[in-house]
C-alpha cells in the first residue's frame, strides 16, 4: 500500500469517528432541547432554549455540510439505482419547505409538468438532497416575493432528462461572484460572521452530486432580483411505467375527503398524493368554505389546517360538529405546533386525529387510510 493510500485510509477512519463522536452528543442536546421544550417554561427560559437548540441545528447542518464535502471529494460516495416515485420526491421536499417559506411570508410554488412519468430509477436520496440544498438557500436569501420549483422533462423509451428550475426573488448574487460560486468555502471570502450562517459548502457539494449522478447545475442571478438554479439530471425508467398513471375511476373512490388549508401549495400537496391512492378529494382554502362544502357533500374525512385567517381551524370544528351529518365524522388536525397541549386542545375539540408539519407523504396516506377504510368497509 502506498503512503497516499495509507493517507487516504486514515483519513476516511477519522472522518467516521469524527462523525459518530460529534452526531451523538448533538443529537443528545436536540433531544433533550426538545424535551425541555415540551415542560413548563417561562417566556424567557423558551426563548433561551429555543436558541440553543437552533445553534445545535446549525452545527449539525455544519457537520454534515463538511463531511459530505470531503467524501464527496475523496469519491467516497456511492450512487444508488432504485425505483422511486418522481412526484412523492418533489413533492415531500416542497411540503418540507412550506412551513418555513410561510413563516417568511414567501410564497412557495411547486410547478410540475404532468407529462412527466412518475416511476424512475436513479438515486433518489441524491436527488432529494440537492433539491434540498437548493431550496433552503433560495428561502435563506430571498425575504419578500416567492421561490419557486419547477419540473419537466424530455422522456424517450427507456429514460428522461429530468430539469429543476428553483427560481427565487431574493437578494441575487454578483457577476463576479457567480463565477465561483460552486467552488466552495465562498462564506469565507466574505466573512463567516455576515449575517447569514453557513460555510458555504452548499453549492459545492451540490455540484459534485450534481455530477455524481451525470448531471449538471447551473445559475443565473441579477443582484437585488433574484436568482435562478437550474438543476439537470438524468434518470431511467422502469419498462413498463413510461405513461402517467391513469387517474383513478370515480367508483373505485376509497373515500371523500375534504382538506382544508388556506395554502395552495399544501392543498395541492395533498389532493395529489390522495387522488393517486384512488381518494375522492376536494379542497377548501378556508373555514367558510369547508362548511359550505361539508353541506352539500358527505366527506367521510375532514384534513383541517388550524391556523388559517377568518374562521380558525377550532371554530370550524365546532361548527362542523353541530351539523347532524358531521358530529362523528373523523376530522384530523394538520399543524406545525407538535406540543402536548396544542394535542390536548385538538382532543378536547373532538379532533381524532393529528398530523405534525411537514406532513410526510407517508404519513397522510397512513392516517387517511387509518381513518377511511373503516368506514367504507362497513357500507
Ligand atoms: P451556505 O448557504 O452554506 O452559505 P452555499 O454553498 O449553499 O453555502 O452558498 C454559498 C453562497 O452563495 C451563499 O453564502 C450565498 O452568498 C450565495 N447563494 C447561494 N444561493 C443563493 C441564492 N439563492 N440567492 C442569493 N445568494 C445565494
Amino acid at each position: 500500500m502506498s503512503k497516499t493510500d495509507d493517507i487516504s485510509v486514515i483519513k476516511r477512519q477519522f472522518l467516521a469517528s469524527l462523525n459518530h463522536e460529534i452526531r451523538t452528543p448533538l443529537s443528545g442536546i436536540l433531544g433533550m432541547t426538545d424535551l425541555l421544550l415540551e415542560t413548563p417554561l417561562t417566556a424567557d427560559q423558551k426563548e433561551y432554549v429555543d436558541s440553543a437548540r437552533l445553534c445545535a441545528e446549525n452545527l449539525l447542518e455544519l457537520l454534515n455540510g463538511a463531511l459530505e464535502f470531503s467524501a464527496l471529494s475523496a469519491s467516497h460516495v456511492r450512487v444508488e439505482e432504485t425505483e422511486f416515485s418522481l412526484r412523492e420526491t418533489l413533492d415531500g421536499v416542497t411540503a418540507e419547505f412550506l412551513p418555513k417559506a410561510e413563516s417568511k411570508g414567501l410564497k412557495l410554488i411547486r410547478n410540475f409538468d404532468s407529462r412527466l412519468p412518475d416511476a424512475a430509477i436513479g438515486d433518489a436520496v441524491r436527488l432529494r438532497q440537492l433539491l434540498v440544498n437548493l431550496l433552503s438557500n433560495a428561502i435563506k436569501f430571498t425575504d419578500q416575493g416567492e421561490v419557486e420549483l419547477s419540473a419537466f422533462g424530455h422522456t424517450d423509451q427507456s429514460s428522461v432528462s429530468l430539469s429543476l428550475v428553483v427560481r427565487d426573488t431574493g437578494i441575487g448574487i454578483s457577476p463576479e461572484r457567480v463565477r465561483s460560486i460552486f467552488e466552495g468555502f465562498q462564506r469565507l471570502h466574505n466573512g463567516l460572521l455576515s449575517d447569514h450562517s453557513g460555510l458555504g459548502l452548499g453549492l459545492a457539494v451540490s455540484q459534485k452530486l450534481a455530477m455524481l449522478l451525470n448531471g449538471n447545475i447551473t445559475v443565473q442571478s441579477e443582484l437585488g432580483r433574484g436568482s435562478t438554479f437550474f438543476l439537470d439530471i438524468p434518470l431511467r425508467l422502469p419498462s413498463e411505467t413510461l405513461k402517467p398513471e391513469p387517474e383513478p375511476q370515480l367508483e373505485q373512490s376509497r373515500g371523500r375527503i375534504l382538506v382544508v388549508d388556506d395554502n395552495s401549495v399544501a392543498q395541492t400537496i395533498a389532493s395529489h398524493a390522495l387522488r393517486r391512492r384512488a381518494f375522492e378529494v376536494q379542497c377548501a382554502g378556508d373555514g367558510l368554505a369547508a362548511l359550505q362544502a361539508a353541506s352539500q357533500c358527505a366527506f367521510d374525512l375532514i384534513l383541517l389546517d388550524l391556523q388559517m385567517p377568518g374562521l380558525d381551524g377550532f371554530q370550524t370544528v365546532e361548527r362542523l360538529r353541530q351539523m347532524p351529518r358531521y358530529v362523528e365524522t373523523p376530522i384530523v388536525a394538520v399543524t406545525a405546533n407538535c406540543s402536548e397541549d396544542y394535542r390536548d386542545k385538538c382532543r378536547r375539540y373532538g379532533m381524532q386525529g393529528f398530523l405534525a408539519k411537514p406532513v410526510r407523504t407517508k404519513d397522510l396516506v397512513q392516517t387517511v387510510e387509518q381513518y377511511c377504510t373503516p368506514v367504507l368497509a362497513s357500507h
